[in-house]
């Protein structure tokens, strides 16, 4: 019997001595992972550092370089420094502080880490197998510039694309920071970093006009000669639409060009009480709407329409792109582009592309695979006469500071009006247009957060002007 206690005894210190070094072992084992994880956070800059040391060129379609790694492995962005800041939301930063950039979502081509076997073979003999492939692009480097200098310290976003085949000329958010900064995250303005091009939503305002007026082209119901006679700053009916910004008298009685071309209210408002929100949201979804879109890899942002929440008078307002209550109405700025660039194009919108080629350290260059996709948003009739009102919006309507001499640029304004975070009031302005000449097919998408009626379109003629090759 003693002995018996005794070998208990014993089984339960070692039972104990065992069990207390399993749990030493435990805690130290998690603590040693922990280590090995917090070192490898504050590793990670170094390590994402050393990856980059042999990525690939970021290089825009006028040939000036983006991103590089030099010969001491250093990543570094565009010489010039707007041009840096320009790019920084598309380009982005090797140590991904900003996702959706290139510099993030074509890692594996940069770094040329999804090579085939015998790729990386002819690579390696020509001892050249370390290296990424480069991202040629479709952005012209002055265009980025000229872009950056309208935005100056205003916040917006700027897009401007060739309507034919779909290439993104340039992409422009503001604000923006060197990317030095967003490497060593210091010095970041409020908002730096987010990419107001493809994932900001604004309120449509009247650009929305253009959808309604595709509804209404598009329908056989309501004679498409309909006149209706403004009421100016009299509402259209208790608690609907009414002129916001000319200070006194109506429009007159207007007819679809008449009110497209003076952006009137009343018409539009009427126009879509007629219609009904489902008609308006079909026109909407058409024209790219409620759908997800994509820049090659990089994400974009939906733009909303889901109106018809409220009543009558609510529907006025969403019919002219200033939904409030329960509906809602936004796009992004590069949705305003592709937009404007399908009315262009005989109403077929191109899937819009940044990276055009792919250069293997060799030198061969391959097409990335993207989907080539064409919508048809209208027909070429509504097409054509949405071109056709889109320019007497700038020839003698609200869109007259978008007018080039020498230059047939088409367009439809927006004004919106929002209450910012603060409760406080604040209006939008935005620009829809392009230029109608084959030759040269670009459009362009404009928002100005916070900015005089004007603005937007003053902005769109001056880049289209430049883009178009005019001095
Ligand atoms: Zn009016």
């Amino acid at each position: 019997m003693k002995y018996l206690i005794r070998n208990i005894r014993l089984f339960v210190i070692v039972f104990a001595a065992l069990f207390a070094l399993v749990i030493a072992g435990v805690v130290s084992q998690s603590s040693r992972a922990r280590t090995t994880w917090l070192e490898a956070a504050g590793e990670n800059k170094d390590a994402l550092r050393s990856r980059y040391k042999t990525a690939g060129k970021i290089i825009s379609a006028d040939n000036v370089i983006l991103a590089e790694s030099d010969e001491r492995g250093q990543r570094r962005y565009a010489e010039n420094r707007e041009l840096a800041q320009a790019a920084l939301h598309l380009v982005g930063d090797y140590t991904h502080n900003i996702s959706n950039t290139l510099e993030s979502l074509w890692q594996d081509r940069l770094l040329g880490n999804s090579r085939g076997f015998l790729n990386q073979l002819r690579l390696d003999i020509a001892g050249k197998g370390l290296l990424g492939d480069d991202l040629l692009l479709t952005v012209q480097s002055d265009l980025m510039i000229a872009a950056h200098r309208a935005l100056s310290d205003k916040k917006g976003a700027i897009v401007i694309l060739n309507y034919q085949t779909g290439e993104v000329l340039a992409l422009v958010s503001c604000p923006t920071v060197d990317p030095g900064n967003v490497v060593e995250w210091k010095n970041i303005p409020d908002t730096a970093l987010f990419n107001r091009a493809l994932l900001g939503r604004y309120l449509p305002g009247s650009t929305f006009k253009i959808v309604t007026s595709a509804a209404f082209l598009g329908q056989t119901e309501i004679d498409r000669g309909l006149t209706v006679a403004c009421k100016g700053k009299e509402p259209l009916m208790p608690g609907g639409v009414f002129e916001r910004y000319i200070m006194k008298g109506t429009h007159g009685t207007v007819d679809l060009e008449k009110a497209f071309t003076t952006s009137c209210n009343h018409f539009f408002g009427d126009v879509g009480i007629n219609l009904g929100a489902e008609a308006l949201e079909r026109a909407a979804q058409a024209f790219g709407f409620n759908t997800g879109l994509a820049l090659d890899r990089m994400k974009m942002a939906v733009s909303v329409c889901d109106i018809g929440h409220g009543d009558l008078a609510a529907l006025s307002w969403a019919s002219i792109g200033q939904a409030g209550g329960a509906d809602i109405e936004c796009v992004t700025p590069m949705h305003l582009a592709m937009i404007a660039g399908a009315v262009a194009n005989d109403g077929i919108m191109r899937q819009p592309f940044v990276v055009d080629k792919i250069r293997s350290p060799l030198g061969s260059v391959q097409t990335p695979p993207r989907s080539g996709d064409t919508v048809a948003v209208t027909d070429r009739e509504t097409a054509e006469k949405l071109a056709q009102m889109m320019r007497s919006v700038v020839t003698s309507g609200t869109g007259k500071n978008a007018n080039v001499k020498g230059l047939d640029i088409r367009g439809k304004t927006g004004t919106a009006d929002i209450t910012d975070e603060k409760g406080e009031l604040k209006t939008n302005n935005l620009f829809a247009g392009f230029i109608a000449d084959r030759r040269t097919p670009i459009a362009i998408g404009v928002v100005l957060e916070d900015s005089a009626s004007g603005s937007a379109a003053l902005v769109a003629g001056r880049l289209l002007r430049l883009a178009a090759g005019l001095k």
